[in-house]
């Protein structure tokens, strides 16, 4: 039985785990990728020659953080494993708790006296007219490919979306040789009022905003063309996406008539992300909607605990909003879950203090980031024509959707939409429509997208081996 068993080894992930170990517990991490990192300081596999860990722009603190949770001697590290389950012990007083990973070198259940959801985030996918053609891919996406296994995602590409990481994944494609004609963004430029109020994200943050700008001066000088208000409304080709089209937006993302093509093998799409919050939802903890923070985020107390005992939460499935704020949560849930285990050397007062203030810090930046780049999710949601695949695993239309909603007046929210229509029972457990089913049933029946609720989640909550299934009977020690 661990202490602690942490999922995800990002920057919420690894602090937690350090924290923890740090204090004497003993420490699992579970991650489905090869090597620590999480997203933001994803690394190529050891054996490629430059596997070297390098700085990433604006977090000087990752390289310590990615060498001290390599090299510590009391945390282990299952790599390349999925957590696909939480099994909760409800006959007894004391908290019991089993993750049920499959892995290469673990596959089955693992104990833990507590539990660390840190699942990071995945992309806000968005659907319309042709979103499911080979050469769609999402910026997150792109990006995994130049990092992981230093591969362009093609060579001809038109960039749209919403999001900031556009910019980032824009540069690093264009800093490898990728031919990127255009780079829309459906907001407009930041009127005085916005500026004004994104002024609190300037301290402790310049590096990184001065990269960004550096960024935008390079992709312009490069022949880039960067354009606002410019929403993409569809993907042509016969096998793969050969054109998009690019339309005019309103300040409200309303598409006019003002519309054109461009040629692109590759459109990358950037709307954002969404909290990987499956885990928490199967594991039945109380979810909250925040559309600046990214949809549907995990409920915690002010010591990071979800509200099932013994479950605890940090970084982006509490909100997305970047890599500070997840390392400095982490911290923080980790001396938690040692305080409350009475670890051998139990963290102080001060050290928590000192926790709580590295998070309001964080936050300064992450609710300006989260305000000036919200997606307009009911407009976005509209994109979809009648013919356009909203689940792209169960083949569910808009069509199907809408007619659902038609024939079934009292039904109000997604989830009763997934059961009349299966949209969301594919192996992607709805990750690809959950956010457009819950838009177009609000904007079908006037209610908010609070009201129309989230999809519940099941064991597996990933695709995993029968194989794995069967071992969930065989406890370790
Ligand atoms: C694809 C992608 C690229 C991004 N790139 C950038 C960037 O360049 N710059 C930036 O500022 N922000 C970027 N972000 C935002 C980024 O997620 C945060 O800034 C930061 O990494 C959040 O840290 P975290 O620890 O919360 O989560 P993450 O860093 O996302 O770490 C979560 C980890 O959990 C693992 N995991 C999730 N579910 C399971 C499961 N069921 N079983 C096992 N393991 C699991 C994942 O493999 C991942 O390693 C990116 C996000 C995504 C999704």
């Amino acid at each position: 039985m661990y202490d602690l068993a942490v999922i995800g080894a990002g920057p919420a992930g690894m602090a937690a785990a350090l924290a923890a170990a740090d204090a004497g517990l003993n420490v699992v991490v579970v991650d489905e990728q090869i090597r620590a990192g999480g997203q933001i300081f994803r690394q190529p596999p050891i054996e490629f020659p430059d596997a070297a860990l390098k700085p990433t722009a604006g977090y000087g603190w990752a390289i310590e953080l990615l060498e001290r949770f390599e090299n510590h001697e009391d945390i282990e590290h299952l790599t390349s494993t999925t957590a696909y389950g939480i099994l909760r012990d409800r006959d007894n007083d004391e908290i019991s708790l089993k993750l049920a990973v499959s892995g290469p070198t673990v596959s089955g259940v693992i104990s833990a006296r507590r539990l660390l959801i840190a699942t990071g985030a995945y992309d806000l996918p968005v659907t319309f007219p042709g979103w499911t053609l080979p050469g769609v891919m999402t910026a997150g996406a792109v990006q995994s490919l130049l990092k992981s296994q230093h591969v362009l995602a093609g060579e001809d590409l038109v960039l749209a979306g919403s999001h900031p990481l556009l910019v980032v994944v824009a540069d690093q494609l264009v800093a490898k040789g990728a031919r990127v004609s255009e780079l829309a963004f459906a907001r407009g430029i930041p009127g005085p009022r916005e500026l004004v109020a994104a002024r609190r994200a300037i301290p402790g943050h310049t590096d990184l905003l001065a990269e960004s700008a550096l960024a935008v001066a390079r992709l312009v000088s490069r022949g880039v063309k960067v354009s606002t208000r410019t929403i993409v409304t569809g993907a042509f080709g016969d096998r793969a996406v050969e054109s998009v089209e690019l339309a005019r937006v309103d300040r409200d993302w309303k598409v006019s008539n003002r519309r054109r093509r461009r040629e692109a093998s590759t459109l990358v799409l950037g709307y954002g992300f969404s909290p990987s919050t499956e885990l928490a939802r199967q594991a039945d903890c109380r979810m909250v909607w925040s559309s600046p923070k990214g949809g549907w985020v995990v409920a915690h107390d002010e010591r990071m605990e979800s509200s099932a005992p013994g479950i605890f939460v940090a970084g982006e499935p509490t909100g997305v909003a970047g890599a500070d704020q997840a390392r400095a949560e982490g911290h923080l849930a980790g001396l938690s879950i040692a305080r409350e285990l009475s670890a051998p050397r139990t963290p102080s007062g001060a050290t928590f203090a000192a926790a709580d203030k590295g998070i309001s810090r964080a936050e300064h930046f992450s609710t300006v980031v989260q305000t000036m780049f919200e997606p307009k999710r009911e407009a976005l949601a509209t994109l979809a024509t009648p013919d356009t695949i909203i689940c792209r695993c169960e083949l569910v239309t808009r069509t199907s959707v809408d007619a659902t909603l038609d024939d079934n007046p009292f039904v109000s929210t997604a989830s009763a939409v997934k059961l009349q229509c299966r949209s969301g029972m594919g192996p992607c457990q709805g990750r690809y429509c959950e956010g457009t089913v819950g838009a177009l049933v609000a904007n079908a029946r006037g209610t908010s997208l609070a009201e129309a609720g989230h999809f519940t989640a099941h064991l597996p909550v990933k695709p995993v081996p029968v194989e794995a299934l069967t071992r969930l009977d065989q406890l370790d020690s």
